[in-house]
């Protein structure tokens, strides 16, 4: 074991907000070890709980305990939400993309912050659904002015933004009577299955966890593989976004350029008319790859678990099976096999 002449400067170690030195993988309190430390601290230390080999600076170190660009942990002194709060979100995501990068970057030693952790998905898909209806409003209002006067073209384009907004679940008529319909028909096939699937892997790492078959790991380190995990759904916001972005652009060529308007709703569809019709399953069959991988490497290099490939193969696979359990009870499933 190696052994330092110099143990972290005092201001640092007192910085560290945590209190007492804690094993970043399963939280045992490691006071004791350090306790023994006279005039020289070890660099590195073995939890006696789980295992876990660490370094002891990234647990004293208050520097340590950040990474800049990192969604969870905000500037000095940066608002707490707002547009900061939204790149940090979007680079991020950018990590997520390729699982190595989000996993060598983000450790078990690294401060955990609940909220902004759960907030990211959500703000980031809010802030992107909202781009697109922001696209949706001006495109209707381009497309809406051209062939009506202003106040009536700014009515149009609310009534489109709202419908469009509304997937289909609710719709407004041009004279303002809201229509419900029901919810379930809108769900997309793959919607719940993919759900169940994510669902599982972080469920069965929990169950596992201090039972005989694992070694003890916080809570947190598993919703954090599950939320960043969910990352995965964000392209389907983009898409939408881009699809929205294009419309405007379009709608004002149609308007100003070539002087021709095709309906809204050609124009609001472009990218799926562009998209072969395998598009769905190809996007799909990339999620579950990228879901698969996502585990792989949380569970090998997020939490350095014991017997990785085969925790690995079970979480994964029973994630799996459930998810295509929960595709073939669907009626539209089970319809189509019938
Ligand atoms: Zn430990």
């Amino acid at each position: 074991m190696g052994v330092s002449t110099e143990c972290p400067p005092p201001d640092d170690r007192s910085a560290r907000e945590a209190g007492p030195p804690l094993c970043p993988r399963c939280g045992y309190d490691q006071s004791g070890a350090a306790a023994r430390w006279q005039s020289a601290c070890d660099l590195a230390g073995t939890c006696p709980e789980c295992g876990l080999r660490f370094e002891w600076a990234d647990l004293l170190c208050e520097r340590r305990a950040r990474v800049p660009g990192f969604v969870e942990h905000p500037g000095h002194g940066r608002a707490w939400l707002g547009a900061a709060f939204l790149w940090r979100a979007l680079r991020t995501w950018a990590w997520t993309v390729w699982p190595p990068r989000f996993f060598a970057r983000v450790r078990m030693h690294h401060r955990v912050s609940l909220a902004r952790m759960l907030l990211w998905l959500p703000a980031l898909c809010a802030a992107m659904y909202a781009a697109a209806a922001g696209c949706m409003f001006v495109g209707a209002f381009v497309q809406a002015g051209g062939v009506a006067p202003a106040a009536d073209a700014l009515e149009r384009a609310a009534i489109e933004t709202i419908n469009d907004s509304a997937v289909g679940v609710a719709s407004v008529t041009p004279r303002w009577t809201a229509l419900f319909r029901p919810v379930a028909r809108h769900v997309p096939v793959w919607l719940l299955p993919g759900l169940a699937a994510w669902a599982v892997a972080p469920l069965l790492l929990l169950a596992l966890s201090d039972t005989r078959r694992l070694v003890k790991v916080r809570p947190v380190h598993v919703l954090r593989a599950a939320v960043y995990g969910c990352a995965w759904v964000v392209p389907l916001f983009a898409l939408r976004l881009a699809n929205r972005a294009g419309m405007v652009v379009l709608v004002s060529l149609d308007r100003w350029v070539f002087g021709s308007p095709r309906a809204l709703y050609v124009r609001t569809h472009w990218l799926g008319a562009l998209l072969p019709a395998w598009s769905g399953y190809a996007l799909a069959a990339a999620a579950a790859v990228w879901m698969a991988w996502w585990w792989y490497l949380a569970i090998t290099r997020g939490m350095r678990l014991p017997r990785p490939v085969l925790t690995w193969a079970l979480v994964v696979g029973t994630s799996f099976a459930v998810g295509g359990a929960v595709l073939l009870l669907d009626w539209r499933m089970v319809r189509f096999l019938g």
